[in-house]
Protein backbone atom coordinates (compact mmCIF):
# COMPACT_ATOMS: atom_id res chain seq x y z
CA UNK A 1 0.00 0.00 0.00
CA UNK A 2 1.30 3.29 -0.55
CA UNK A 3 3.29 4.69 2.40
CA UNK A 4 2.32 8.52 3.39
CA UNK A 5 3.78 10.46 6.36
CA UNK A 6 3.52 13.93 8.65
CA UNK A 7 6.28 14.50 10.17
CA UNK A 8 6.57 17.05 13.22
CA UNK A 9 7.98 17.74 16.56
CA UNK A 10 5.69 17.29 18.58
CA UNK A 11 3.35 14.96 16.31
CA UNK A 12 0.94 13.56 18.71
CA UNK A 13 -2.10 16.26 18.45
CA UNK A 14 -1.68 16.03 14.85
CA UNK A 15 -5.06 15.32 13.05
CA UNK A 16 -3.99 14.68 9.61
CA UNK A 17 -4.00 10.87 9.93
CA UNK A 18 -7.56 10.99 10.48
CA UNK A 19 -8.63 13.49 8.18
CA UNK A 20 -6.19 11.88 5.22
CA UNK A 21 -8.11 8.14 6.48
CA UNK A 22 -11.63 9.67 5.79
CA UNK A 23 -10.39 11.01 2.18
CA UNK A 24 -9.01 7.64 1.13
CA UNK A 25 -12.30 6.31 2.01
CA UNK A 26 -14.55 8.66 0.56
CA UNK A 27 -12.36 8.16 -2.65
CA UNK A 28 -11.81 4.75 -2.39
CA UNK A 29 -7.91 5.46 -2.45
CA UNK A 30 -5.43 2.45 -1.11
CA UNK A 31 -3.22 4.18 0.75
CA UNK A 32 -1.29 4.23 4.64
CA UNK A 33 -1.24 7.40 6.19
CA UNK A 34 0.46 8.16 9.52
CA UNK A 35 2.11 10.51 11.85
CA UNK A 36 6.15 10.10 12.82
CA UNK A 37 7.96 12.12 15.53
CA UNK A 38 11.11 13.25 14.43
CA UNK A 39 13.77 14.34 16.34
CA UNK A 40 15.34 18.23 15.70
CA UNK A 41 18.33 16.98 13.55
CA UNK A 42 16.90 14.27 11.80
CA UNK A 43 14.10 15.00 9.60
CA UNK A 44 16.28 14.93 6.44
CA UNK A 45 16.59 11.03 7.60
CA UNK A 46 13.55 10.68 8.39
CA UNK A 47 12.32 12.04 4.59
CA UNK A 48 15.36 9.07 3.24
CA UNK A 49 14.01 6.69 5.32
CA UNK A 50 10.49 6.93 4.37
CA UNK A 51 11.34 6.56 0.26
CA UNK A 52 13.40 3.96 1.13
CA UNK A 53 10.56 2.32 2.31
CA UNK A 54 8.69 3.38 -1.10
CA UNK A 55 7.16 6.07 0.39
CA UNK A 56 4.77 8.19 -1.96
CA UNK A 57 4.73 11.53 0.01
CA UNK A 58 4.66 13.37 3.27
CA UNK A 59 3.11 16.50 4.76
CA UNK A 60 5.55 18.55 6.93
CA UNK A 61 4.87 20.54 10.10
CA UNK A 62 6.21 22.80 12.76
CA UNK A 63 9.56 22.76 13.00
CA UNK A 64 10.38 21.07 9.92
CA UNK A 65 8.91 23.21 7.17
CA UNK A 66 11.78 25.37 6.28
CA UNK A 67 14.42 22.37 6.50
CA UNK A 68 11.62 20.56 4.01
CA UNK A 69 12.17 23.46 1.55
CA UNK A 70 15.98 23.04 1.56
CA UNK A 71 15.83 19.17 0.40
CA UNK A 72 13.99 19.62 -2.90
CA UNK A 73 14.84 19.37 -5.51
CA UNK A 74 11.70 20.96 -7.11
CA UNK A 75 9.66 23.96 -5.47
CA UNK A 76 6.25 25.62 -6.84
CA UNK A 77 6.34 28.78 -7.12
CA UNK A 78 4.17 29.75 -3.89
CA UNK A 79 6.76 27.68 -1.87
CA UNK A 80 9.51 30.13 -2.85
CA UNK A 81 7.59 32.97 -1.90
CA UNK A 82 6.72 31.04 1.18
CA UNK A 83 9.71 30.01 2.29
CA UNK A 84 8.17 26.75 3.47
CA UNK A 85 6.82 23.52 2.26
CA UNK A 86 4.51 21.66 3.52
CA UNK A 87 3.77 18.95 1.11
CA UNK A 88 6.98 16.72 -0.46
CA UNK A 89 6.07 13.95 -3.24
CA UNK A 90 8.70 11.44 -4.35
CA UNK A 91 8.81 11.50 -7.58
CA UNK A 92 11.05 9.46 -9.80
CA UNK A 93 13.97 9.83 -7.69
CA UNK A 94 13.29 13.62 -6.94
CA UNK A 95 11.31 15.56 -4.24
CA UNK A 96 8.92 18.12 -4.86
CA UNK A 97 7.69 20.67 -2.87
CA UNK A 98 4.78 22.42 -2.37
CA UNK A 99 2.65 24.43 0.21
CA UNK A 100 -0.93 23.93 0.32
CA UNK A 101 -1.81 26.37 3.40
CA UNK A 102 -2.75 29.21 1.66
CA UNK A 103 -5.34 27.17 -0.93
CA UNK A 104 -6.29 25.79 2.23
CA UNK A 105 -7.19 29.06 3.90
CA UNK A 106 -8.83 30.72 0.79
CA UNK A 107 -10.80 27.79 0.34
CA UNK A 108 -11.84 27.65 3.24
CA UNK A 109 -12.96 31.66 3.31
CA UNK A 110 -14.90 30.92 -0.06
CA UNK A 111 -16.86 28.08 0.98
CA UNK A 112 -18.16 30.22 3.72
CA UNK A 113 -19.11 32.89 1.19
CA UNK A 114 -16.72 35.17 1.97
CA UNK A 115 -15.92 37.73 -0.84
CA UNK A 116 -11.98 38.62 -1.22
CA UNK A 117 -12.21 40.46 -4.50
CA UNK A 118 -11.74 43.59 -3.97
CA UNK A 119 -12.33 43.82 -0.28
CA UNK A 120 -10.00 45.35 2.34
CA UNK A 121 -8.05 42.21 4.33
CA UNK A 122 -5.62 42.37 7.39
CA UNK A 123 -3.87 40.02 8.09
CA UNK A 124 -2.31 39.49 11.84
CA UNK A 125 1.19 38.19 11.44
CA UNK A 126 4.21 37.36 9.74
CA UNK A 127 5.65 33.45 10.27
CA UNK A 128 5.44 31.05 8.54
CA UNK A 129 1.69 30.49 8.35
CA UNK A 130 0.96 34.26 7.40
CA UNK A 131 3.88 33.91 4.70
CA UNK A 132 2.21 30.60 3.20
CA UNK A 133 -1.09 32.77 2.44
CA UNK A 134 0.03 35.77 1.08
CA UNK A 135 0.26 34.69 -2.60
CA UNK A 136 -3.23 32.86 -2.69
CA UNK A 137 -4.80 35.69 -1.49
CA UNK A 138 -3.28 38.14 -3.43
CA UNK A 139 -4.57 35.89 -6.19
CA UNK A 140 -7.95 36.83 -4.91
CA UNK A 141 -7.42 40.37 -6.69
CA UNK A 142 -8.28 42.29 -2.41
CA UNK A 143 -7.96 45.86 -2.81
CA UNK A 144 -5.41 45.97 -0.01
CA UNK A 145 -3.78 43.59 2.08
CA UNK A 146 -2.05 45.11 4.81
CA UNK A 147 0.09 42.57 7.33
CA UNK A 148 0.50 43.27 10.77
CA UNK A 149 3.20 42.49 12.72
CA UNK A 150 4.41 42.72 16.09
CA UNK A 151 7.87 42.48 14.74
CA UNK A 152 7.09 44.96 11.92
CA UNK A 153 10.44 44.06 10.08
CA UNK A 154 9.69 40.61 9.03
CA UNK A 155 6.42 42.63 7.38
CA UNK A 156 8.66 44.44 5.63
CA UNK A 157 10.22 41.65 4.50
CA UNK A 158 7.35 40.04 3.26
CA UNK A 159 5.54 42.76 1.60
CA UNK A 160 9.07 43.03 -0.33
CA UNK A 161 8.13 39.80 -2.44
CA UNK A 162 5.02 41.55 -3.52
CA UNK A 163 6.40 44.48 -5.50
CA UNK A 164 3.28 44.61 -7.77
CA UNK A 165 0.80 44.19 -5.60
CA UNK A 166 -1.46 45.94 -3.19
CA UNK A 167 -0.05 44.87 -0.04
CA UNK A 168 1.22 46.98 3.12
CA UNK A 169 2.14 46.15 6.77
CA UNK A 170 2.77 47.96 10.27
CA UNK A 171 2.70 47.31 13.55
CA UNK A 172 -0.54 46.25 15.64
CA UNK A 173 -0.43 50.14 16.71
CA UNK A 174 -0.58 51.24 13.87
CA UNK A 175 -3.25 49.64 12.41
CA UNK A 176 -5.89 52.24 12.62
CA UNK A 177 -8.34 52.02 9.76
CA UNK A 178 -11.81 50.77 10.96
CA UNK A 179 -12.75 49.72 7.40
CA UNK A 180 -11.38 46.34 7.11
CA UNK A 181 -13.56 43.12 5.40
CA UNK A 182 -11.69 40.58 6.80
CA UNK A 183 -9.66 40.02 9.67
CA UNK A 184 -7.19 37.35 9.60
CA UNK A 185 -5.32 36.13 12.57
CA UNK A 186 -2.28 34.28 11.45
CA UNK A 187 -0.72 34.62 15.26
CA UNK A 188 -0.05 32.42 17.38
CA UNK A 189 -0.45 34.59 20.55
CA UNK A 190 -3.67 32.79 21.01
CA UNK A 191 -2.38 29.16 21.55
CA UNK A 192 -0.38 30.97 24.83
CA UNK A 193 -4.25 32.47 25.47
CA UNK A 194 -2.19 35.95 25.30
CA UNK A 195 -4.37 39.24 23.48
CA UNK A 196 -3.30 40.77 20.35
CA UNK A 197 -2.85 44.53 20.51
CA UNK A 198 -4.93 45.34 18.17
CA UNK A 199 -7.40 48.12 18.65
CA UNK A 200 -11.19 46.96 19.32
CA UNK A 201 -12.17 49.63 17.24
CA UNK A 202 -10.75 47.71 14.49
CA UNK A 203 -13.53 45.00 14.69
CA UNK A 204 -16.51 46.25 13.13
CA UNK A 205 -19.96 44.37 12.37
CA UNK A 206 -19.39 43.83 9.06
CA UNK A 207 -15.88 41.70 9.42
CA UNK A 208 -15.25 38.78 8.89
CA UNK A 209 -13.05 37.55 11.46
CA UNK A 210 -10.97 34.39 10.78
CA UNK A 211 -8.26 32.72 13.20
CA UNK A 212 -5.94 29.67 12.26
CA UNK A 213 -5.85 28.48 15.24
CA UNK A 214 -8.69 26.11 16.59
CA UNK A 215 -9.50 24.36 19.32
CA UNK A 216 -12.86 23.59 21.41
CA UNK A 217 -14.12 27.09 22.64
CA UNK A 218 -13.55 29.85 20.55
CA UNK A 219 -9.94 31.04 20.58
CA UNK A 220 -9.18 34.47 22.29
CA UNK A 221 -9.30 36.39 19.04
CA UNK A 222 -12.60 35.25 18.25
CA UNK A 223 -14.04 35.82 21.64
CA UNK A 224 -12.84 39.59 20.63
CA UNK A 225 -14.92 39.35 17.42
CA UNK A 226 -18.02 37.90 18.81
CA UNK A 227 -17.96 40.61 21.94
CA UNK A 228 -17.75 43.34 18.52
CA UNK A 229 -20.59 41.53 16.62
CA UNK A 230 -18.13 40.50 13.80
CA UNK A 231 -20.55 39.42 10.88
CA UNK A 232 -19.14 35.97 11.02
CA UNK A 233 -16.58 34.14 13.14
CA UNK A 234 -14.81 31.32 11.36
CA UNK A 235 -12.10 29.32 12.94
CA UNK A 236 -8.55 27.72 11.45
CA UNK A 237 -9.75 23.50 11.02
CA UNK A 238 -11.63 24.41 7.88
CA UNK A 239 -8.34 25.61 6.80
CA UNK A 240 -6.21 22.16 8.62
CA UNK A 241 -9.07 20.32 6.19
CA UNK A 242 -8.66 22.28 3.07
CA UNK A 243 -4.43 22.21 3.14
CA UNK A 244 -4.90 18.57 3.78
CA UNK A 245 -7.18 18.18 0.98
CA UNK A 246 -4.93 20.18 -1.53
CA UNK A 247 -2.29 17.53 -0.63
CA UNK A 248 -4.19 14.66 -0.77
CA UNK A 249 -5.45 15.60 -4.50
CA UNK A 250 -1.09 16.58 -5.23
CA UNK A 251 -0.42 12.55 -4.11
CA UNK A 252 -3.46 11.34 -5.43
CA UNK A 253 -4.72 12.83 -8.61
CA UNK A 254 -8.42 12.90 -7.39
CA UNK A 255 -10.21 15.96 -5.27
CA UNK A 256 -12.19 15.21 -1.83
CA UNK A 257 -14.98 16.75 -0.88
CA UNK A 258 -13.86 18.78 2.51
CA UNK A 259 -17.39 19.34 3.89
CA UNK A 260 -18.32 16.29 5.47
CA UNK A 261 -14.84 15.76 6.48
CA UNK A 262 -14.43 18.74 8.82
CA UNK A 263 -18.16 17.86 10.17
CA UNK A 264 -16.60 14.47 11.62
CA UNK A 265 -13.29 16.69 12.71
CA UNK A 266 -15.20 19.07 14.30
CA UNK A 267 -17.09 16.09 16.38
CA UNK A 268 -13.64 14.56 17.06
CA UNK A 269 -12.22 18.10 18.39
CA UNK A 270 -15.26 18.21 20.91
CA UNK A 271 -15.05 14.87 22.28
P1 LIG B 1 5.32 31.19 13.72
O1 LIG B 1 5.99 30.86 15.01
O2 LIG B 1 6.04 31.07 12.45
O3 LIG B 1 4.79 32.73 13.80
C1 LIG B 1 4.14 33.20 14.94
C2 LIG B 1 3.52 34.56 14.66
O4 LIG B 1 2.76 34.96 15.82
C3 LIG B 1 4.54 35.67 14.42
O5 LIG B 1 3.99 36.62 13.56
C4 LIG B 1 4.70 36.26 15.85
O6 LIG B 1 5.14 37.59 15.86
C5 LIG B 1 3.26 36.21 16.32
N1 LIG B 1 3.10 36.21 17.77
C6 LIG B 1 3.39 35.19 18.62
N2 LIG B 1 3.04 35.55 19.88
C7 LIG B 1 2.53 36.81 19.81
C8 LIG B 1 1.99 37.72 20.77
N3 LIG B 1 1.93 37.42 22.06
N4 LIG B 1 1.54 38.91 20.34
C9 LIG B 1 1.59 39.23 19.03
N5 LIG B 1 2.09 38.41 18.06
C10 LIG B 1 2.56 37.22 18.46
O7 LIG B 1 3.98 30.32 13.73
P2 LIG B 1 3.11 29.90 12.45
O8 LIG B 1 3.05 31.08 11.56
O9 LIG B 1 3.59 28.61 11.92
O10 LIG B 1 1.67 29.61 13.10
C11 LIG B 1 0.83 30.68 13.54
C12 LIG B 1 -0.51 30.12 13.98
O11 LIG B 1 -1.21 29.58 12.87
C13 LIG B 1 -0.40 28.98 15.00
O12 LIG B 1 -1.40 29.18 15.98
C14 LIG B 1 -0.66 27.73 14.20
O13 LIG B 1 -1.23 26.70 14.98
C15 LIG B 1 -1.66 28.26 13.17
N6 LIG B 1 -1.68 27.48 11.92
C16 LIG B 1 -2.87 26.93 11.54
C17 LIG B 1 -2.94 26.20 10.37
C18 LIG B 1 -4.23 25.59 9.98
O14 LIG B 1 -4.26 24.77 9.05
N7 LIG B 1 -5.33 25.96 10.61
C19 LIG B 1 -1.76 26.00 9.49
C20 LIG B 1 -0.56 26.65 9.98
C21 LIG B 1 -0.54 27.35 11.16
P3 LIG B 1 6.73 37.93 15.78
O15 LIG B 1 7.08 37.80 14.34
O16 LIG B 1 6.82 39.31 16.29
O17 LIG B 1 7.42 36.92 16.66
Amino acid sequence: MDQYRVFGNPIKQSRSPFIHQKFAEQTNEQLNYQSEYVEIGEFAQAVQHLISVGGKGANVTAPFKEEAMALCDKLTERAKLAGAVNTLSFVNGEVWGDTTDGDGLVNDLLANDVVLKNKKILLLGAGGAAKGVILPLLEQSPAQLVVANRTVSKAEAIIQQYPKHPITCCSFEEVTDHKFDVIINATSAGLNGQALPISEEVIQQNVTCYDMTYGKTLTPFLQLAKQRNAVKLIDGLGMLVGQAAVSFAIWRNTQPETKQVLALLREEILK
